[in-house]
């Protein structure tokens, strides 16, 4: 039987070391980049299959769901992943939050008071582009909390996590991992390419001079919030194509492990069959 994808990509237990993970890298995949669209193209209809049972399952009484975390620098791809992978499922079983720097609102709860709202519902995949991870990552890089403050977080996302697989939500956590010299070729084409111009924000470069900054704030958040119940996925990036593939593998994978069933229905076949055809 061949590997999983899921125990290919988790992370493995220690401390977690960036430069060990080639970006480049196309694990479980045989073949390159029309081979890597091909098998993407046929995993569409089972992914799709199985989100509305996930979703069938929830109309009567079913409390399962699944939480899809995108992480990683900018030009990562978090918007491409979203496009190619989760628009392969029924955009009416799918949510999607964005998180941007936290609103003035925001800022009086706790970190954790606006990600808990944008949990998933039962029966649905939820998307995160950014995260609760955007907490004790750009905000070590920057020092916007004190050392205690972040120390306390990763154990508060790590009892979150725990409160929401228990509760029947599975959660994926992919860190779409680029290399620096990928970084620069995207934004180089945001700048080049007019089309794609609105997505370049000259903070970006200032962001990327702090690379080595945020991969070691990458380090210490994976390697403290990868659990049994949560574990983290380092998704290599630089090639998208592979990175699409990988995530709706993943996504099929552990909606496969959840195995949602058709409901059954709740009258008699034959018999309303039989009213229809008298009718
Ligand atoms: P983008 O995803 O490119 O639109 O950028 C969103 C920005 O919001 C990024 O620079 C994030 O680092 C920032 N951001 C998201 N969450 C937080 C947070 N909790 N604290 C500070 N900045 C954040
Ligand atoms: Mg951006």
């Amino acid at each position: 039987m061949t590997k999983r994808l899921s125990d290919l990509l988790r992370v493995p237990a220690g401390p977690v070391s960036l430069d060990s993970f080639d970006a480049r890298a196309t694990p479980g995949m045989r073949g390159g980049k029309s081979a890597g669209r091909k098998r993407l193209e046929k995993l569409a209809d089972p992914v799709a299959e199985l989100q509305e049972r996930l979703y069938a399952e929830s109309r009567v009484g079913g409390t399962r769901s699944i939480l899809l975390v995108l992480q990683g620098m900018d030009t990562s791809g978090k918007s491409g992943t979203i496009k190619h992978c989760v628009g392969l499922l029924d955009p009416q079983g799918v949510g999607i939050a964005a998180f941007k720097a936290p609103t003035a609102a925001e800022r009086r709860h706790d970190f954790l008071w606006r990600i808990e709202r944008k949990s998933p519902q039962p029966g649905m995949v939820q998307i995160f582009d950014r995260s609760h991870y955007e907490d004790v990552v750009v905000v070590k890089v920057h020092a916007l909390a004190a050392k205690a403050e972040i120390t306390r977080r990763y154990r508060a996302i790590n009892d979150f996590e725990h409160r929401l697989t228990d509760s029947g939500t599975r959660i994926v956590k992919c860190f779409l991992h680029i290399s620096k010299k990928t970084q620069r070729d995207r934004l180089k084409a945001r700048l080049d390419d007019p089309t794609k111009r609105w997505k370049f924000n000259p903070n970006d470069i200032d962001e990327r001079s702090l690379w080595p900054d945020y991969q070691r704030a990458y380090e210490i958040a994976l390697g403290r919030c990868s659990t049994a119940h949560a574990p983290w996925y380092v998704i290599p990036s630089d090639r998208k194509w592979y990175r699409n593939w990988a995530v709706t593998t993943l996504l099929l994978e552990h909606l496969s492990d959840l195995d949602p069933e058709w409901p059954q229905p709740d009258f008699d076949v034959e018999e309303q069959r039989a009213r229809l055809l008298a009718s």
